[in-house]
């Protein structure tokens, strides 16, 4: 009798890779996941027992935060009955956002793995097969455990913390600027070259919360009046400053009165590095919207910084917990005061702990 491969559970959202057109105009998504799983050339004879779950069936464009809040509640379901990991397929359009959202949703040691495609399967060199092939095999391995959400494409193993998509067209699009790949798979098997820096996680959000959290990209020349239009409509607001955390001089005063009503974060649009806290002094500078309470998202990039305080104020975190929370969530260093519990490393077994408080 031979012994039963890892368990994989593939959750097909839709997106390119799914995506074909009965009529010879636009593709659109049509394709099961049990599908795109027949379709991968050698999945048969890679030992891995796969089973499909018809998640849903949309662009990456539409879907939404309480979509990717019921699949991480799925996956761990499937998880905690003995899963031994979970892959998603799902449009590129969005994956920099709900990987990462699904990393701070998933508390378990399993990895949870994202994929899609840049070409569609009606194309030549449609690269939806050995994505999922590569996602799969990741999904079954040891040595993803721990990890987190994990971002594959391209052969490459990306952190949901920092992948991003950079390239609308290139099969090469999805990068970590800050960091690189933390690994690749090679001839099936994955290897990792780097460890992400800590994992953190946030409640499973209440089914009826819709915080409204903008983003607002500042420009050249900009005065504050689209500003002051869009943040009276917002819970919380993602300001992608330019370079290092600086705004033209006229928003000032309104992200002041903002910051006082709602959190307000302070990115960079710039796409790499982080953004800084002491080092220019004018008005409009990152040192002066920190003094008017604003707060730095670190090396957090727009997108993912949306996304944590989208997940904090659906945790209903207090608003005292969100500085903290960015501080820890946007830096470097080992957690030191992460108001929920963070999942520690345990081999076989799952476990939280509290963050040293
Ligand atoms: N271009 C997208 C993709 O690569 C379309 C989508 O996100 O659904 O899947």
């Amino acid at each position: 009798m031979t012994t039963p491969g890892p368990k994989v559970m593939v959750f097909g959202l839709g997106g390119t890779i799914a995506m074909t057109s009965g009529t010879g105009e636009g593709v659109s998504p049509t394709l099961s996941a049990g599908d795109l799983v027949d379709a991968v050339p050698g999945l048969a004879s890679a030992g891995i027992d796969i089973e499909v779950v018809d998640f849903r069936r949309r662009p990456g464009a539409s879907l939404t935060f309480a979509d990717i809040a019921a699949l991480a509640t799925a996956a761990t379901h499937e998880l905690a009955a003995g899963a031994a990991g979970v892959v998603i397929t799902q449009g590129t359009d969005t994956i920099e956002e709900t990987a990462y959202l699904l990393d701070l949703l998933h508390q378990r040691p399993e990895p949870v793995v994202v994929t899609g495609a840049m070409r569609n399967p009606t194309m030549a060199g449609a690269d939806g097969p050995a994505n999922l092939l590569a996602a799969i095999q990741t999904a079954a391995s040891p040595a993803a455990r721990d990890k987190g959400c994990l971002v594959v494409l391209a052969d490459e193993i990306h952190a949901a913390r920092w992948v991003t998509k950079t390239h609308s067209t290139s099969g090469a699009t999805f990068r970590s600027s800050d960091t690189g790949p933390i690994g690749y798979v090679t001839e099936g098997a994955v290897r990792l070259l780097t460890r992400v820096p800590h994992r953190l996680t946030t409640p499973t959000p209440r089914q009826a919360e819709h915080a409204r959290v903008g983003l607002y990209t500042v420009s050249l020349d900009d005065d504050a009046t689209l500003l002051d239009a869009i943040g009276r409509h917002c819970d919380g607001l993602v300001v992608a400053g330019f370079g290092v955390g600086h705004v033209p001089e006229p928003l000032v005063d309104t992200l002041t009165a903002l910051a006082e009503r709602i959190p307000v974060i302070l990115a960079s649009r710039t796409p790499a590095g982080p953004m800084l806290t002491r080092t220019y002094g004018f008005p409009g500078s990152e040192s002066d919207l920190l003094a008017r309470g604003l707060i730095p998202a670190g090396w957090l990039h727009p997108y993912k910084a949306r996304i944590l305080l989208r997940a904090l104020l659906a945790a209903q975190a207090k608003p005292q917990d969100i500085a903290p929370a960015f501080a820890v969530a946007g830096s470097l260093d080992e957690p030191s005061s992460w108001p929920w519990p963070t999942p520690i490393p345990t081999g076989d077994r799952t476990e939280t702990a509290a963050a040293h408080a």
